[in-house]
């Protein structure tokens, strides 16, 4: 007896939206449900003092990918908006990512020539040939002292571990740049989508059922029942019920403010990177909307979230995958299990355990899409 769905999209975040969209269009019966009362994932954003905030933490759209730039332009107008942080170390403001302005400020060096030399020396001081972790990694792109003022602290704040037990391509995600240009993505194409991302989201969802509130994971059978394949976006230790243990996750709590002032910090982000203050950054959420009058007047009020991470444990919600060693090998034993679940395909960065950007995760739920709409 055939099925009510073709397909059951667990997660109604960019991978579930992007497949159920495709899938839709190519004339399969979808059903999309999300265990939160809304739909978006962690991109949501909602409007408050006329503002979009970014409820889950800054979400910053960049890509390289042409096709992907085509596909979410179908459900969104991107405004200019250029990401270009500000790195605050014990009141010393640094421009980042690491470029001109940042060793300039930095060691007075005025020739990117002279950078070079400053971070060589550095290098050479500590006696880094070929780096094996985060920290090696660092010290060779820009030298001690950034490494010790810009990367060191926030990062083990960040992660909650040491830089020498962190991979090298975590800190490699960052441009170094002999220019002055304060972009902090090296992407063809960057802007936040107007009307913020929950109204794109609701648009690639347009005309497909969706269910809020329904957990799959405490309502597995029913659910399974109604469809012949089933895509899910969630932890995928969670869906084999931790039977292998827990893979690890870094959460974050924000504590958002309402405050009555036109302009707290005068930029998006604005990162702290001394160990001490305990929180990593500061998104002032009115700069993304890029045209806003540069000092807010136009809005009377600023919302504003300090963002403080920790390691996940139940109950909280995962943001991060932890890329080790060791949660690695158990993330491949998970996979092998996942490939034995014939009629599920699990997708996105805690379906697949993987640091993505939003840009790779709408790539991956288009070849995703397209490889099943072959089968
Ligand atoms: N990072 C840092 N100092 C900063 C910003 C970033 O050391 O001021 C490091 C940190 O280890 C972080 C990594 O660079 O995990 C990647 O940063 P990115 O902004 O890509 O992180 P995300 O936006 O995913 O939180």
């Amino acid at each position: 007896m055939s099925k009510t769905y073709d397909y059951l999209i667990v997660g109604a975040g960019l991978f579930g939206a992007v497949c159920a969209r495709q899938l839709t269009d190519a004339g399969k019966k979808v059903l999309v449900i999300d265990r939160r009362g809304h739909v978006a994932g962690n991109v949501y954003t909602e409007k408050t003092e006329g503002i979009h905030v970014h409820v889950y933490g800054a979400h910053f759209f960049h890509t390289n990918l042409p096709d992907v730039w085509t596909y979410v332009n179908r459900f969104a107008t991107f405004n200019r908006f250029t990401n270009s942080p500000v790195a605050n170390y014990h009141g010393e403001l640094y421009s980042l990512p690491f470029n001109m302005y940042t060793f300039n400020r930095m060691w007075g060096v005025v020739t990117p020539e002279e950078a070079r030399e400053k971070i060589e020396q550095q290098k050479r001081d500590a006696g880094i040939t070929s780096p094996r972790n985060l920290e090696e990694q660092a010290i060779s792109l820009v030298g001690t002292d950034i490494y010790e003022k810009l990367i060191k602290g926030y990062t083990e704040k960040q992660w909650g571990r040491k830089c020498t037990e962190l991979p090298a391509f975590i800190i490699r995600r960052l441009p170094v740049r002999f220019t002055f240009d304060n972009n902090y993505f090296n992407a063809l194409f960057q802007g936040i989508p107007m009307g913020g991302y929950t109204r794109m989201v609701e648009r690639m969802l347009e005309g497909i059922e969706v269910r809020l509130g329904e957990d799959y994971l405490k309502d597995r059978a029913a659910l399974d029942a109604l469809a012949d394949t089933v895509i899910y976006t969630g932890p995928i230790d969670a869906y084999f019920g931790h039977c292998l243990g827990h893979l690890a996750y870094r959460s974050v709590r924000f504590e958002t403010e309402v405050l009555d002032t036109p302009n707290f910090q005068g930029n998006a982000a604005v990162n702290y990177t001394d160990a001490e203050t305990p929180y990593t950054r500061i998104i002032e959420h009115k700069w993304f909307e890029f045209g806003k009058d540069d000092e807010g007047r136009d809005l009377p009020r600023t919302v504003i979230s300090r963002e403080y991470s920790s390691e996940w444990k139940p109950g909280d919600e995962p943001y991060y995958p932890v890329n080790d060693g060791e949660n690695g090998a158990l993330y491949a034993r998970y996979r092998e299990l996942a490939d034995k679940e014939a009629h599920v395909v699990f997708g996105g960065r805690l379906g697949e355990y993987k640091y993505y950007d939003m840009d790779q995760v709408i790539h991956s739920a288009l070849e995703t899409s397209a490889r099943l709409l072959k089968i």
